[in-house]
């Protein structure tokens, strides 16, 4: 009887590919325009939410979109919304109260046991809703003496065992550049664990690319990688490659999603999401709801509303696949369960 041999699968991609990717295919609101059919007076009152916070998204992205419809579900969460301007009572600039755990420049220490780097402020596409999108990240442009600071601070602190790389999205630095400012902190015996959340893999899953593979698997660490992907049309084939090649290496895949009026806000939406997640080996972690971050309000669903979601998804799903409403209090130990 003949087995079949077991081969090393390669990427369908080229090692650094995703860097021209990142680099040359970003639109602006302009070439959006182009693309998608909005009225005069949107187009003014969207190019002034533009200025706020800079439309990026990739020309792929771009082309699954549906030139005709505004309320396409990938549209919506990258689109600027004239509605970002309008005042938005009991929404804030930095809702998290973020500057309060910063005990160095680029680093957070709010919960027990884990940090969390702003590793840069670079990321794929820009997501409207983003609880960061007022962020000072030039204040967070970390030099390498601050750095070494960071480096230092999680040395001293014997109860860290958990690095959490963010951002932005920390896979935009190059897979060279991850390596060695981390080189430092990975030799740490305490370090248990490194985590890694991003929106490449759905964004620009060329970013899995045999290069950062192979430095994953140099790591002695547990590593977990926290994908964010909010509606079933953002899983594609290559996002399912780019989990697969990640799964042979031993990394832990978890997703979280932010419950989003327009784009996911219905259980049919969600529970097809966490199957879909499921097929590529991801586990759902966290159903944010939405930080009330001034500009997002739009997307923000009433706690009933998430409530009665959040049951019947309970209803349908084995428990495993059904990720843990949570919202962020500010000063809280943990993330909240919202139910
Ligand atoms: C969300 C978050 C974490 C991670 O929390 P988990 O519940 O472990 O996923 C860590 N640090 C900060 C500052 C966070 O906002
Ligand atoms: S990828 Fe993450 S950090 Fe970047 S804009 Fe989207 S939600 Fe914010």
């Amino acid at each position: 009887m003949q087995y079949p041999i077991l081969t090393q699968k390669r990427l369908p991609w080229q090692v650094d590919a995703w860097q021209k990717l990142l680099s040359s295919t970003n639109r602006s609101l302009n070439d959006l325009f182009s693309h998608v059919s909005v009225n005069e007076s949107d187009r003014i009152a969207m190019t002034e939410a533009d200025s706020v916070f800079n439309t990026r998204l990739p020309t792929r992205l771009l082309e699954q979109i549906d030139k005709n419809d505004l309320n396409d579900p990938l549209l919506r969460q990258f689109l600027p919304d004239p509605r970002e301007l309008m005042d938005q009572h009991d929404f804030d600039m930095d809702p998290l109260n973020e500057k309060a755990s910063q005990p160095k420049p680029g680093l957070l220490h709010k919960y027990s046991g884990r940090v969390l780097l702003v590793m840069t402020s670079v990321c794929a596409v820009h997501c409207r809703y983003c609880f960061r999108r007022h962020f000072p990240y030039t204040d967070n442009r970390l030099s390498s003496d601050e750095w070494e600071e960071i480096c230092r601070y999680i040395a001293q602190d014997e109860t860290i065992e958990e690095v959490i790389l963010s951002g932005g999205d920390p896979l935009s630095l190059k897979t060279e550049v991850l390596q060695r400012r981390l080189e430092p902190i990975l030799s740490l015996p305490h370090i248990k664990r490194l985590r890694i959340h991003s929106r490449f893999p759905v964004i620009i899953p060329e970013r899995i690319d045999e290069k950062l593979l192979e430095w994953l698997t140099g790591i002695s660490q547990e590593i977990i990688l926290v994908v964010h992907v909010n509606h079933p049309v953002e899983v594609g084939d290559s996002f399912k490659t780019a989990m697969d090649a990640l799964r042979e290496k031993g990394v832990h895949l978890l997703n979280q999603s932010v419950l989003l009026k327009g784009v996911n806000d219905s259980v049919d939406t969600l529970a097809l999401l966490s199957r879909q997640l499921f097929e590529c080996g991801v586990l759902p972690y966290y159903l944010h709801l939405l930080d009330k971050v001034k500009g997002a309000a739009h997307f923000d669903l009433s706690s009933e509303r998430a409530h009665s979601l959040y049951q019947a998804l309970l209803a349908r799903l084995p428990g495993y696949l059904v990720p843990k409403m949570v919202r962020e209090i500010a000063g809280e130990r943990s993330k909240t369960v919202a139910l």
